[in-house]
């Protein structure tokens, strides 16, 4: 009996999903192993109870999904963000699995999060929040089951709240336990920067491979968090001219270019990092929408669905290479192919970071520190690797990158479920 095919209510997931099965139909996969890589392994939802500084209690709801073991431990970020839900999880979660698949590192993939507002929440009612969370999610983790990292809004000292938290209950250190920790404690330098660095990597092979001198490109990078910010930073260094920068409070333009170790300052002196003010000291203006400025270049590193019907037919740019994890829609993606314009999809583009994760968590398990430089060179010679394999790939059976790189993620998982059956 052939299973119905899952669909969602929730755009992510249904996103994931639909990307699955069509490149699985295209690469003839069968349906046993369909059935399976559409499900998740495991999903786990917990309550997360915090004491507020005015003394109520508020109960959130936290999530960790598992939607893959099959490589090895599951690994993916944990976020707090409002939006979060067990299906933007387990999308999430897929896209994890691919992710690391097609990067060649030794994982499954999973994603957790807590439905909750952090940017109106004290230090302590964070590390309150993240505890709990953590001791409430512990039984599902570990460094050879599931090893989470920071995401949206979370960062090393989320991770050290809970690593902290998890080592306490089974009185024993749990460095590997989960990545992108401070490099203060047992963090790996590096691995703050890798997201955008790898992001910027990209940008910089394809610009390579299309013959393009980065000094003579412009770009607009959408999102100045962990991703954004160093993916800026990266091209920048290598020549490219930013022309747009934007977060939370709006969106910055200089037709001569940003000067974003000038933006990096004003972000480190504002309490809550944002750019406040940028246009008085950056020397640009502000402008309604960074995605639509004239750049050949766009890097949409804010967050999903800012790509869509809406907004993408008013896109200029050729080249997009997704920064954050699902920020073109698919039917923002047919118009920006109808347009002419070329994605690089965002399990390869930001695979920086979980392939600096992997890094830290090898070190950990050993014992040992890497120096920058040969954290640096890694990654980067991973993501130019990457990156051609999937472009060769693409052009080989002239589709587009996502589905070469979906399509080239599945056949490895597959191989392995094939080999070590259902019994996972
Ligand atoms: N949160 C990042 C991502 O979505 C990193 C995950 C990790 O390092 O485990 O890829």
């Amino acid at each position: 009996m052939v299973q119905e095919r899952r669909k969602s209510s929730n755009v992510l997931l249904d996103t994931a999903l639909q990307e699955f099965y069509g490149a699985a139909d295209e690469m003839g996969l069968n349906e046993k192993l369909i059935s399976i890589l559409s499900h998740s392994e495991r999903r786990l939802e917990v309550s997360v109870p915090v004491e507020m500084d005015d003394g109520s209690v508020n109960v959130f709801s936290g999530y960790r999904v598992q939607h893959s073991t099959a490589l090895g431990p599951s690994k993916g970020g944990i976020r707090y963000d409002p939006e979060v839900d067990m299906d933007e999880c387990e999308a999430l979660a897929m896209l994890m699995t691919w992710k690391c698949s097609l990067a060649g590192i030794p994982y499954g993939g999973g994603k957790g999060g807590i439905s909750c507002d952090p940017s109106t929440m004290s230090k302590k009612e964070k590390e309150r929040l993240s505890r709990t969370y953590g001791a409430r999610i512990s039984p599902i983790l570990g460094k050879w089951k599931d090893i989470p990292a920071p995401d949206m809004n979370t960062s090393g000292q989320e991770m050290v709240w809970i690593m902290d938290t998890v080592s306490k209950m089974r009185e024993e250190l749990e460095p590997s336990l989960l990545t992108g920790k401070p490099v203060s404690y047992w963090g790996s330098k590096g691995r703050n920067e890798a997201t955008g660095r790898g992001v910027a990597t990209c940008g910089l092979e394809l610009m390579k491979i299309l013959g393009k001198n980065p000094s003579s490109v412009t770009a607009s990078v959408q999102g100045f968090g962990n991703v954004g910010s160093y993916t800026a930073k990266t091209l920048s260094d290598a020549g490219v001219k930013i022309v747009a920068i934007s977060d939370v409070t709006g969106a910055y333009y200089s037709e001569h270019g940003i000067d974003i170790n000038k933006a990096f300052e004003v972000q480190r002196s504002n309490p809550k990092k944002l750019l406040t003010g940028f246009e008085k000291v950056g020397n640009c203006e502000k402008i309604e929408n960074e995605l639509f400025v004239e750049a050949e270049f766009l890097f949409p590193c804010a967050r999903d669905g800012m790509i869509n019907r809406r907004t993408a037919p008013e896109i200029k740019a050729r080249y997009i290479i997704e920064g954050a994890n699902g920020p073109i829609t698919p039917d923002g993606d047919e118009i920006l192919a109808k347009n002419g314009a070329l994605v690089v999809p965002d399990f390869l583009a930001n695979s920086g970071g979980v392939i600096g994760s992997y890094f830290e968590w090898a070190q950990n398990l050993q014992g040992i520190f890497w120096t920058e430089e040969e954290y640096n060179e890694k990654l980067v010679r991973i993501m130019k690797d990457n990156f051609r394999r999937v472009w060769d790939y693409a052009e080989s059976k002239k589709i587009r990158m996502r589905r070469a790189a979906t399509m080239a993620a599945i056949q490895r998982v597959a191989d392995v479920v094939e080999m070590r059956g259902t019994f996972l």
